[in-house]
């Protein structure tokens, strides 16, 4: 063995779901959009001149940071994005985690937040979900080092009300607090509306679902304290000023001023998720409840296993999990009424 093996950072990175090149399948591994970004966002595309592209971004991205600032009602000041919210998650980890006490997060969640702790050697506890997959808020109290939860929780889909949200921010007062609202625009009730009430709490929300732009990849937090969105930058300009290309800043502004064509798409996708889950529901599956844009489902009879790959020999790609307490569980994102429909008359066929 070379000494510099030993200086070689070691870490399990985080596995995304696969992206298949198959010219016809059906897509329901990775929770994106099915429907196509807004109308604007080709025309801002069209306009990136070659003159914009040969030089370098605005490093404040201004133009998209006012932009999300407008929508929400909140100073530019009070808005941090990045590339994806994977980035900004990353960058607050880096940011805000710098206790010796351990960061709270749910066993049962997001698998990316193991590995940013993991690689950036922050201590950390994992809380367990009750029996009914829904986060503890008595879990949270003790003495940490920072808490992170998504709200809804992933991959479970499960929605935590405003005062339990609150409950969690007020017992942890002196540390910051993060909720990732990755699907919170699928019909959940978003902690914004706290942001003036809590110096410590932090919202990250992301335009990869709800907006249908993933692979442009915006995500932001938004904070009440500007403290904390100058700490973030003052990492970010760290290590890279240039992390929004010219194209998701005009593209990403773009898409969040057409407020119409984001409400009809959203409350799309929600009553196909009802419809699908009723679908389900009948051919023996049991849904969590889902306030996201997938669903979290458990068939009594057949295994998950089994059926995900049989779902894959089909060319119709959902996600499954090889994990204890859910691995007998499929996330399925909530497709097109079509995809569905294929999506249920396979699942009638496997089952049988
Ligand atoms: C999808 C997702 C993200 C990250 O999405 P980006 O594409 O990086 O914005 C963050 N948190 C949760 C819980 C997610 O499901």
């Amino acid at each position: 063995m070379k000494a510099w093996e030993n200086n070689l950072r070691q870490v399990v990175p985080y596995v995304p779901g696969e992206q298949p090149k198959r010219s016809k399948m059906i897509k329901l591994n990775t929770n994106e959009n099915p429907y196509p970004p807004a109308p604007g966002v080709r025309d801002a595309l069209d306009a990136v001149e070659e003159d914009l592209l040969r030089r370098y971004p605005d490093p404040t991205s201004e133009v998209l940071n006012s932009t999300i600032a407008n929508y929400y009602g909140v100073k530019t000041s009070q808005v941090f994005t990045g590339v994806g919210s994977d980035d900004v998650l990353s960058v607050a980890f880096l940011t805000f985690f710098n206790s010796d006490k351990p960061v709270f997060f749910p066993d049962i969640t997001y698998s990316f937040y193991k590995v940013w702790a993991d690689v950036y050697r922050i201590p950390y506890a994992t809380m367990p979900l009750d029996k009914n997959f829904k986060i503890v808020k008595e879990d949270y109290y003790p003495e940490n080092g920072g808490v992170i939860f998504p709200n809804p929780n992933a991959p479970t889909a499960i929605y935590m009300g405003l005062d339990e949200v609150r409950d969690i921010i007020e017992h942890n007062r002196d540390v910051i607090v993060i909720v990732d609202e990755a699907y919170i625009d699928f019909g959940g009730e978003s902690a914004l509306s706290l942001i003036d009430e809590y110096d410590n709490l932090v919202v990250v929300q992301t335009f990869s679902k709800s907006r249908s732009l993933a692979g442009l990849r915006i995500g932001y937090a938004i904070s009440g304290n500007e403290r904390l969105i100058k700490a973030m930058n003052d990492v970010k300009y760290s290590i890279n000023s240039y992390t929004m290309n010219q194209t998701a800043i005009y593209a990403g502004a773009e898409s969040i001023k057409d407020k119409e064509y984001f409400t009809k798409q959203v409350n799309k996708i929600i009553a196909t998720r009802e419809k699908t889950v009723k679908e389900l529901e009948e051919l023996g599956f049991t849904c969590l409840p889902s306030k996201a844009n997938f669903v979290f489902a458990k068939h009594d009879k057949a295994a998950a296993k089994d059926i995900f790959e049989q779902l894959k020999a089909r060319d119709i790609f959902v996600r499954y999990f090889n994990q204890p307490r859910i691995d007998n569980f499929l996330r399925i994102t909530i497709g097109t009424d079509k995809e569905m429909e294929e999506l249920v008359s396979a699942l009638k066929d496997i089952i049988g």
